[in-house]
C-alpha cells in the first residue's frame, strides 16, 4: 500500500506518493497544472460561475442546488451537469492540464447534486428524448461526460465520488459499473474532523472494495494538528493497510502539515510498538521508511 497526499499546494513531500493536487476548486478558483502530480479538477461545483450566471444552477422541485437552500442538503453549489457551455469549460480545462507534464487527472463532483436534480427545461427535454427511466438517463449523462474527459487525459485517469456505495447511481448518476471501464482507479474520500470513531471508515472501505471493479484509494483528513487526533488518524490508516487498497491519501493544508504527521509517527515509539505487537506490518514498514527521512 502506498501513502500519498491530497493538497492545495503543489509542493512535493518526501515519503509520500502519489500526490494529488486540487487544481480546480468548488468555489470557482482555477490554478495551473502541477507538474508530475495527479491534478484533481472539480467539475460541476462552481460557486463563482453561479454567482455570475445564476441560471446555470441545477434545479429541483425543492429549489436550486445551493448551499443556502435549506430544503435540501448539498455541500457545494452545483451547475447543471448537462449545461453544454459549462461542460466545454471543464473539458477545455482538462485539455489545458494535459498540455503539461502531469501524472494524470482526477475528476471530482462530476455528477448530479441529488436524486431530484436536475429538472431544468434542458434536462427534462433530454430525458424525454432519451426514452430511458430517470435513473438510467442521469447515469448515462454522467458516464458520457466522463468518456469525453477521458479522451483528453494522457496519463492516469481517476474519479472521486460522494462515498455512498449503495445509492450513488440513484442519487448522483454515478454508475460504478460503467465508470470502472473508464478509470485507472477510484478515489474514495472519507473526510472527517477526527478519527476517534473510525468503524465507518473500515465499513465503507470494505463496501467499496467489494463493489468497485478497479483499484481504489481512500482519502482521510490529516489537517488536524493535536497529538490525540494524529494518533487516531495513524491507527485508522493502520487498519486500512490491512485491506487491499492501492493507497491511502492524507488531505493536508500544506507540505509542512504532511511532514508533521510523518515526524509524529516516527517519534511515537509507543505507536510503533503497538503496530509491531498487533502485526500491522504494512503500516510499520511505511513508518520505517519515514524514519529514514525524518
Ligand atoms: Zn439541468
Amino acid at each position: 500500500m502506498q501513502i500519498g497526499l491530497v493538497t492545495y499546494t503543489p509542493e512535493e513531500v518526501a515519503g509520500f506518493n502519489p500526490h494529488v493536487y486540487y487544481s480546480k476548486w468548488a468555489d470557482g478558483a482555477v490554478f495551473p497544472a502541477a507538474r508530475k502530480m495527479q491534478n484533481d479538477a472539480t467539475c460541476f461545483c462552481d460557486a463563482k460561475a453561479i454567482r455570475e450566471k445564476p441560471d446555470m444552477v441545477a434545479v429541483s422541485k425543492n429549489g436550486p442546488a445551493l448551499r443556502k437552500n435549506r430544503r435540501i442538503n448539498v455541500p457545494f453549489d452545483f451547475v447543471c451537469p448537462t449545461n453544454p457551455d459549462y461542460q466545454t469549460k471543464v473539458l477545455n480545462y482538462v485539455e489545458t492540464l494535459n498540455k503539461e507534464d502531469i501524472q494524470g487527472v482526477t475528476l471530482n463532483l462530476y455528477h448530479f447534486p441529488e436524486e431530484e436534480f436536475c429538472v431544468c427545461p434542458r434536462c427534462v427535454e433530454l430525458w424525454r428524448q432519451s426514452g430511458l427511466n430517470w435513473t438510467e438517463w442521469r447515469a448515462q449523462e454522467i458516464t458520457s461526460f466522463l468518456k469525453k474527459a477521458k479522451r483528453l487525459v494522457k496519463g492516469t485517469f481517476a474519479v472521486e465520488m460522494y462515498p455512498d456505495p449503495v445509492l450513488a447511481k440513484e442519487r448522483f448518476g454515478i454508475d460504478f459499473e460503467s465508470i470502472a471501464e473508464l478509470v485507472d482507479y477510484f478515489h474514495v474520500p472519507l473526510s472527517s474532523r477526527d478519527y476517534f470513531t473510525n468503524y465507518w471508515v473500515d465499513l465503507l472501505t470494505r463496501n467499496f472494495l467489494k463493489i468497485l471493479k478497479k483499484p481504489a484509494v481512500v482519502e482521510l483528513s490529516a489537517e488536524m494538528l493535536n497529538n490525540e487526533k494524529t494518533e487516531a488518524l495513524l491507527k485508522t490508516v493502520a487498519y486500512l493497510s490491512r485491506h487491499n487498497l492501492m493507497a491511502v491519501l492524507l488531505l493536508v493544508h500544506d507540505a509542512e502539515n504532511a511532514r508533521q504527521v510523518a515526524k509524529f509517527a516516527v517519534n511515537n515509539i509507543e505507536l510503533r510498538e503497538w503496530l509491531k505487537r498487533y502485526d500491522f506490518a504494512e503500516m510499520a514498514r511505511i513508518i520505517d521508511e519515514w524514519a529514514k527521512l525524518y
